[in-house]
């Protein structure tokens, strides 16, 4: 038996593009422990939210690895943007894949506490934190399967790609974990 159904796979959308484009109720912001803004796409969160992301993020006092907060987006489409703190890579053996998966379950725990029904995550610790970009995927899209196969309120979860590779992968995984079973 499988963990989530067809109607959980029909939840889940790949895209390649711009998070702070995205018209959504939620963004994830994969952010440092400061949550005090930074290079990729925490960067550009923040140029396109404006300076009151930043004002509310400094009242935050920083965020532990695996976990998420989360703010308004000011000038973003997104009425909220939900920072987590994925893991830096160091080999694979510190606990990075249980760290990576739970940035995924406590954002979208968030987002429901706040009535979110649309969100979009980017690809968390791939860029600067060098996580391995076919691992991460397997977990970032296991993880977010298994909650709404447990979560009916969510009704879609998009993964927005930067570049083209990561978009393959992506579909790839998603392709894989929501084909039929054989007969
Ligand atoms: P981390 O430090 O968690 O590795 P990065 O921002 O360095 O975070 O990279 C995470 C992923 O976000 C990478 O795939 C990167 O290409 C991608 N990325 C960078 N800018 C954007 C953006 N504007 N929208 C969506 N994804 C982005």
């Amino acid at each position: 038996m499988t963990e989530w159904s067809a109607q959980d796979c029909n939840r889940i959308v790949v895209v390649q593009g711009d998070i702070t484009r995205e018209n959504v109720d939620a963004i994830v912001n994969a952010a440092n422990r400061s949550l005090l803004g930074g290079g990729g796409v925490d960067g550009a969160i923040h140029r396109a939210a404006g300076p009151g992301l930043l004002e509310e993020c400094r009242q935050l006092g920083g965020c532990d690895t695996g976990q998420a907060k989360i703010t308004r987006g000011y000038q973003l489409p997104a009425e909220w943007v939900i920072h987590t703190v994925g893991p830096v890579w160091r080999g694979g053996t510190h606990g990075e894949a249980d760290l990576l998966a739970s940035c995924y379950r406590n954002s979208l725990a968030l987002a429901v506490g706040k009535g979110v029904r649309r969100i979009a995550f980017p690809a968390i610790s791939t860029g600067v934190y060098r996580f391995p970009l076919e691992r991460a995927t397997r977990i970032a899209v296991r993880s977010v399967l298994r909650f709404l196969s447990a979560e009916p309120r969510i009704e879609e979860v998009r993964f927005v790609c930067f570049d083209s590779r990561t978009y393959t992968v992506y579909r790839e995984v998603v392709d894989e974990f929501c084909s039929e079973p054989c007969p």
